[in-house]
Order: structure tokens, then C-alpha cells, then sequence
């Protein structure tokens, strides 16, 4: 059954892109954006160049295993979790950005940009809504032109890796490739170098964390899940149990001790549309931000926050005691870039399936398979 739904989700989403892609670019002078670099097919599993390597060998990487793959994603043995591995535990580190102060929402959009993805932006101009957008490698190579737009629109771009993969299955190697080469694909297009990364599936251990942290990137999980990925896979999900997620985290806007960090994508159509009702339910009730605006930091290596976005001079609100452990025995990521980020409980957001996960990940590398089709 899967793979004749894949073949069907590559179908239809190469002649999306095939009608799409040109659309922005002609909107905008007509002159396609030539990239100099020369980057791995979308949705591969890239190597690094040996310049990136250089970066991290005199860093304190936590020597922890490469987790085992299954098709269903990563596999851990045992019960103990000395790695603070989010997808075993829901562990997190104090570096990790999870959630927002109190009263505060970081709006966050996974996996794009894709053909849905305009239209996503269209509805946040008509707001005057910055989001954080996380983007796969490969899909700001096949649409620059929407690259170019989300950042001159105000919103914090962000990575989502190269091949959307299981970060804590991947080899050391892997890992650098992953963030340097999206980073890259970044800067490239806006001149910009993103600061923060969301591992796929929220996949991270000590070892993915001092990787990150030793080329200057910092994590960001969520503390509320719309479950917007399941439209596409689930065939009992009803849309509109999104909406009763986001009017029932409206509620307890007054009572909760902390903000939150919500993960929806700008993957699909209908992902997209539940983007657009839902968001006026959470302005209603939070002062709806990025996720850098919230916690108080810089959007990008390069400094400040971005060209239209204004970051508050210090807001760390890190009166909540997280609900998950935090393992002691490896402290490789002590987070010199960041200053204090939101510490906060990861255990509302772990409801992803491991079947699910197979099925959005497919979903991904449809698109990256696309992406490099664009790209011929
Ligand atoms: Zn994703």
C-alpha cells in the first residue's frame, strides 16, 4: 500500500512544482536565482565538505553510538537514556528551545518551502505575522524564489536538514552535512546564516546537540504538536481535531505557566489550510512571535534578528520547572551560543507514531526527489 501511495504523492507533487516554480520566479523580474553552488541532490543524504569536518574536531563532540534505523526510526536498547535522547525520554538540555515565556506563542511552519507554501505566506502578509520556518535543504534549492520572499517578508528562517533523517541514526559526518549544507543553501539565497535548527521527528540526543552546538547552531523541539502531519497518512484523522488542539491551547493561554512552540508544516494543502484557520485563534489568546523573537535571541549568525523583524532586548522566561529528566552524565552541550533559552517540558509533544514518521519522511524525500528533478 505505501509505496503506490508514494508513487502517487511523487505524481502529483511533480507537477506542482513543475507549475509553481516558474510562477514566483517570473513574478519576480523573471529572472531565476542561479545558484554558485553546487549542492547534493534534494532529499540525498549529503557528505560533508572537509572544511566542515575542520570545524567541529577540536569541539567536545559527546561521544555517545550512531542509534540503529528501522523503518520505523531510530531504536534504542535498554532503559536507560545518558544521552538525553528527546524521542526515547522527551529528555531535553537547557539549550534547547522548547517552549516560549508565559503569554507568548512561537508560530512554526516544518519542511517547506513547497507549491503550498505561497499561499501560507500570502495569509501571514494579510496579519502582519512573522513565523519561524524550518526548511529542508533541498527544497530552498527547488524554490529560492520563496526563500527570497519568507525573508524579505520578516520571517526567521531556520533548518530542517538536508534529507529530513533521523539525526541521531546519522554518523557524526552526516550530521555536519546536514546543517552546513542547508545553511548554506541559505545563505546563498538571502546572505543570511540561520542560527537555529529543529531535527526531524525532534530527534536529538548529546551527541546531535554538540554537533550543533560546535558549528553555531541551536535546537528548537516544540511543547505543542496540531498533529497537522496525520492528514496526509491517517485516514480516521479528522482536520478539524487541529482546530480543537489550537482552541483548547487558546484556553489555557491564563492558566499555563508557560508560552508555547507549536509544530505544524507547510507540507501540504491541507496542512497549510489548517495553518490559516487556526492562527487567529492563537493571536487571540498569545502574543503570536517567531520562536527567536520569544526567547530573546538573534535570528542569524550574522546578528540581529532579520530585515523587518524587531527581537525584544531580553525576554528568558525560565521560571518553569521542566517536566522531563535531564540525565547527567554527559554535559558536552553547555550552549555557549546561546544565553538562556525557554527550558520546558517536551512531554505534551511526543505523539508522533513511528509509522507516521515513516510515512512523512517518504513524504519528504518525494519532495526532495522533485526538488532535484526542478533542478535539471
Ligand atoms: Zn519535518
Amino acid at each position: 500500500m505505501l509505496p503506490k501511495l508514494f508513487l502517487l504523492a511523487a505524481t502529483a507533487l511533480l507537477s506542482i512544482n513543475a507549475q509553481t516554480t516558474s510562477a514566483p520566479a517570473a513574478a519576480a523580474a523573471g529572472t531565476p536565482f542561479a545558484f554558485k553552488e553546487t549542492y547534493p541532490s534534494g532529499g540525498s543524504k549529503p557528505t560533508p565538505k572537509p572544511e566542515w569536518m575542520a570545524l567541529i574536531k577540536s569541539a567536545n563532540i559527546t561521544n555517545a553510538p550512531v542509534v540503529k534505523a528501522s523503518a520505523n526510526g531510530p531504536v534504542q536498547s535498554g532503559s536507560a537514556d545518558p544521552y538525553c535522547d528527546w524521542t526515547f525520554t522527551g529528555c531535553t538540555r537547557p539549550d534547547d528551545i522548547v517552549a516560549c515565556p508565559k503569554g507568548q506563542w512561537g508560530i512554526t511552519y516544518d519542511d517547506g518551502p513547497t507549491a503550498f507554501s505561497g499561499k501560507l505566506y500570502d495569509f501571514l502578509d494579510t496579519t502582519q505575522q512573522k513565523s519561524t520556518l524550518f526548511m529542508i535543504g533541498g527544497q530552498v534549492v527547488a524554490f529560492p524564489d520563496l526563500v527570497t520572499r519568507a525573508y524579505k517578508s520578516g520571517h526567521e528562517l531556520a533548518m530542517h536538514t538536508w534529507s529530513h533523517s533521523y539525526l541521531t541514526t546519522e554518523t557524526n559526518e552526516q550530521i555536519v552535512a546536514e546543517l552546513m549544507w542547508t545553511a548554506t543553501a541559505i545563505k546563498e539565497v538571502t546572505g543570511v546564516t540561520p542560527r537555529f535548527y529543529r531535527p526531524p521527528y525532534g530527534d536529538i540526543d548529546d551527541r546531535v546537540r554538540s554537533i550543533g552546538h560546535a558549528l553555531g547552531f541551536t535546537p528548537v523541539i516544540w511543547n505543542h504538536d496540531t498533529d497537522d502531519w496525520k492528514v496526509a497518512e491517517d485516514k480516521t484523522f479528522d482536520e478539524k481535531w487541529i482546530d480543537g488542539n489550537a482552541t483548547k491551547w487558546a484556553s489555557e493561554a491564563a492558566s499555563a505557566t508557560e508560552g508555547g512552540i507549536s509544530l505544524e508544516h507547510d507540507l501540504y494543502q491541507k496542512t497549510v489550510d489548517a495553518a490559516i484557520r487556526i492562527l487567529p485563534t492563537l493571536q487571540k489568546a498569545y502574543k503570536v512571535t517567531t520562536v527567536g523573537q520569544c526567547v530573546g535571541q538573534a535570528s542569524y549568525k550574522e546578528g540581529g534578528a532579520n530585515t523587518t523583524t524587531v527581537a525584544p532586548s531580553a525576554s528568558s522566561s525560565s521560571s518553569a520547572a521542566p517536566k522531563a529528566s535531564s540525565s547527567s552524565s554527559s554535559a558536552a552541550n553547555s550552549g555557549a551560543v546561546s544565553p538562556a533559552g525557554a527550558s520546558a517540558s517536551a512531554a505534551s509533544a511526543k505523539t508522533e507514531s513511528g509509522a507516521s514518521r515513516a510515512s512523512i519522511s517518504s513524504a519528504v524525500l518525494v519532495l526532495g526527489a522533485s526538488a532535484a528533478y526542478m533542478l535539471l
